[in-house]
């Protein structure tokens, strides 16, 4: 028997406005992933950090309360889902939050675990009166024709997108430049997928960098940001930008939050040896 923690919600404050993290579900995942990584370490890398095997990847879904506008940040796998969940709508129920509350949806990349939220498990819109903003370099490859030579799981990746699209297109807008709204800028990210987005916000002093996709297995790709995924669209580049956005905010201290950083996924990044380390933000009783 299994029952739902009564909390699978954290908030944040950032200066003016509220982050919360609403956690949609943890996806089963193998050691075979990675690509450019032995499997034996990988293996030795997650034994080592205690979890239980098989790995398992964890997905949020982050919403900012501006106090003008509800805005989604990806939506999880949604109508997408196989049994891993969702449970973002039971959690947005949970603290007050109607599904005509949201007004704004940004995407991170077109992945099903990020854009499947979109849409219910009847291809109706999930958030009928949001406009969804997506970047413009991750609508047309994911909108466009499915490649030749692209793996079967990308090939399932695209028929998603399709699906999504088909069904929200007309929500949807092209995000060009890096201004978003106020407060929120787009960050580039690529190589997980073309015009992979991360958003910075920023209100007052406070400000937090949502790298989405940037890690998937915490206990692996911290110590060897090298390791890049099978659903990373260029392998090289995903690693390349893994590596220099981990120097980045590991200099600049600044406060990180990942789709795929255990829940809340939210904390810090210091350099460790050749490779990073993750330190958690600490829950706070108060917003
Ligand atoms: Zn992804
Ligand atoms: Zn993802």
């Amino acid at each position: 028997m299994t029952s739902m923690q009564p909390a699978n919600v954290h908030q944040l404050r950032i200066g003016d406005f509220v982050l919360t993290t609403l956690l949609d579900a943890q996806m089963e995942a193998s050691f075979e992933l990675f690509q450019n990584l032995d499997e034996t370490e990988a293996k030795r890398l997650h034994l080592e950090s205690r979890r239980p095997t098989p790995p398992r990847i964890t997905l949020n879904v982050y919403l900012l309360d501006t106090g003008e506008r509800k805005i989604l940040i990806d939506t999880g796998l949604g109508g997408l889902a196989g049994d891993a969940g969702p449970y973002l709508m039971a959690n947005l129920e949970a603290i007050g939050i109607a599904a005509e509350d949201i007004d704004t949806v940004l995407i991170t990349h077109m992945h099903p675990d990020h854009a499947g939220g979109l849409i219910d498990a009847n291809d109706n819109p999930a958030f009928p009166k949001a406009t969804v903003l997506v970047p413009a370099g991750e609508l047309d490859y994911w909108g466009g024709e499915i490649p030749n030579d692209v793996s079967d799981a990308q090939k399932g990746q695209f028929q998603a997108a399709h699906r999504v699209i088909a069904a929200v297109g007309s929500q949807m807008q092209h995000l060009e430049g890096t201004d978003v709204l106020p407060g929120i800028t787009r960050v580039p990210l690529p190589g997980h997928t073309p015009d992979h987005s991360g958003y910075r916000i920023a209100s007052g002093h406070d400000r937090i960098l949502i790298w989405t996709d940037i890690v998937h297995m915490p206990q692996i790709q911290f110590p060897r940001p090298d390791a890049s995924v099978a659903f990373d669209t260029d392998l090289d580049q995903a690693a390349a930008t893994r590596r220099e956005i981990m120097a980045q905010v590991a200099e600049s201290q600044e406060l990180i939050a990942g789709h795929h950083l255990d829940f809340p996924g939210i904390g810090y990044v210091v350099e460790d040896g050749d490779g990073f380390r993750f330190l958690p933000h600490v829950w706070q009783p108060t917003v």
